[in-house]
């Protein structure tokens, strides 16, 4: 058997980490087995339907690299292949036309709720062999069987037993025409020769139904898997409407997607203890099996650990060409300063996020306006105009301006001023920077150059003179 897969949101909000867990998981059974995955937009639903979402599902897939090899299918662009199979339902039997009004059926409710019953559509045109009419509204509903259980193997849950009795006529057509969830999903799963389902626990329920109309359709039933939710860190479930982040704002964010998609996979699935996953391993590695059956919860500083991990264990290469376009983004013009790649070398062990970086690389790049208040109450004293003078005369002088070379005169000048080594440097940091942190300072001014770090040291000594 071929293993085809499918991800079928519905586009009423952004996509967000429990959509890509199942995006993500669905998409790996299909990698692991040489099988096939599916992007379908489940949209029948017009008025919950918005198009920002859509965008938010394909830039979100793009970006964590979650190929598919069919579609994206739109439901609303299938409707007539839905009119066939209502009509072949009718045909048969197994649908029939209700002309129940809303106010009749609201009133059944009342009643049945009163009682202390569930309520359910008591079957009032389930024999009336209605035919369609113009100009009249109704809605198509299934039957479903009355009796008897519908069992399924839940591939993390086991064996899930519903009795018929339980479910009742579920509508398939609305009375604007539009063919409803429950319906068209299994058409679709039908027509696309999907084998497993991997979707939300919050799907369970609706399993027994689409099974029933599975067999009214003579197709073979898929494999289930039905995921736990996710909570976030305060132990809420995580809703499309609420509390999601959409998966483009950790993008934003400087996040990397091989840092976001290991964090998604350890969200409900493990392989022993191992942390660390790469897209090879987790398409080598990953099954049904080691799913776990218990909620799973949002740790961010887990994923911000991951990201430092990717940001530091990633050739700089690749890291680098990531931040350019944070740094267009920040308008930073890195034409104009020291080559990327050296300086993400010297700042990437201190950072989590390629934001983060960004933020703190601008003064390679630019000159900046302000000294740090603190920094110059504490460091720009009258001694250190000496200090700094005599900095600038021997990095002026200095033959080959490198790291070694800098570093030297620093330690020396500390000696020859008895100026402590930890205050030449922060005197100097905060020359170079404008602030109190930064990688070691003999570094920056290397890849900050000659001429720029002579002209800010001079600008730091007239700023102390001024003050
Ligand atoms: N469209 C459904 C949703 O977004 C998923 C349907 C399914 O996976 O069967 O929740």
């Amino acid at each position: 058997m071929k293993v085809k897969t499918r991800f079928a949101p519905s586009p009423t909000g952004n996509l967000h980490i429990g959509s890509i867990r199942t995006a993500l998981y669905s998409w790996l059974f299909a990698r692991h087995h040489g099988g096939k995955f599916v992007l379908r937009i489940e949209d029948t639903d017009l008025s919950r339907s918005k198009s920002i979402s859509i965008n938010s599902i394909i830039n979100g897939l793009k970006w964590l690299g979650l190929n598919w090899d069919e579609g994206p299918y739109f439901q609303t662009e299938r409707l007539n292949r839905y009119k066939e199979v209502i009509n072949f339902l009718l045909e048969k039997r197994d649908a029939y036309i209700c002309i129940c009004s809303p106010q009749e059926l609201e009133e059944i409710r009342i009643k049945q709720i009163r009682k202390g019953n569930k309520p359910r559509y008591p079957g009032t045109c389930r024999n009336l062999q209605i035919k369609k009419r113009l100009n009249k509204n109704y809605v198509i509903r299934f039957k479903n069987p009355l009796f008897g259980e519908i069992e399924f193997q839940d591939k993390i849950r086991g064996k899930i037993i519903f009795n018929n009795a339980e479910l009742d006529d579920l509508v398939i057509q609305r009375s604007n025409g539009m063919p409803t969830y429950n319906f068209c999903v299994v058409v679709d799963d039908l027509d696309m020769k999907i084998t497993h389902i991997i979707r939300g626990e919050d799907h369970i329920n609706n399993t027994p139904r689409q099974i029933n109309i599975l067999h009214s359709l003579g197709g073979k039933i898929p494999v289930y898997a039905h995921l736990s939710m996710i909570l976030d860190e305060e132990g809420h479930k995580i809703s499309k409407r609420k509390n999601a982040i959409n998966i483009i704002d950790y993008h934003k964010n400087g996040f990397l997607p091989e840092a976001l998609l290991n964090y998604i996979i350890r969200l409900g699935w493990s392989y022993g203890d191992k942390e660390i996953f790469d897209i090879s391993e987790m398409k080598e590695l990953f099954n049904l099996k080691f799913i776990s059956k218990s909620p799973s919860k949002i740790n961010m500083n887990k994923l911000l650990w991951l990201n430092k991990y990717y940001i530091n264990n990633l050739s700089l290469n690749y890291i680098s060409n990531l931040l350019k376009n944070y740094m267009k983004n920040q308008n930073i013009n890195i034409k104009n300063g020291p080559d990327l790649e050296s300086v993400v070398k010297i700042l990437r062990s201190r950072f989590n996020t390629l934001k983060e970086i960004t933020e703190s690389c601008r003064y390679f790049y630019e000159e900046f306006d302000f000294f740090n208040k603190l920094a110059v109450e504490k460091y720009f004293t009258t001694e250190s105009v000496y200090t700094l003078e005599e900095l600038y005369k021997r990095m002026k002088n200095l033959s080959v301006w490198d790291n070694y070379n800098i570093l030297t005169i620093i330690n020396n000048v500390s000696k020859d001023l008895t100026v402590k080594t930890k205050v030449v440097n922060m005197v100097l940091r905060i020359s170079m920077t404008g602030n109190m942190y930064s990688p070691s300072i003999s570094s920056i001014i290397n890849l900050i150059g000659r001429e720029k770090s002579l002209s800010r040291i001079k600008k730091a000594i007239n700023y102390i003179k001024s003050l």
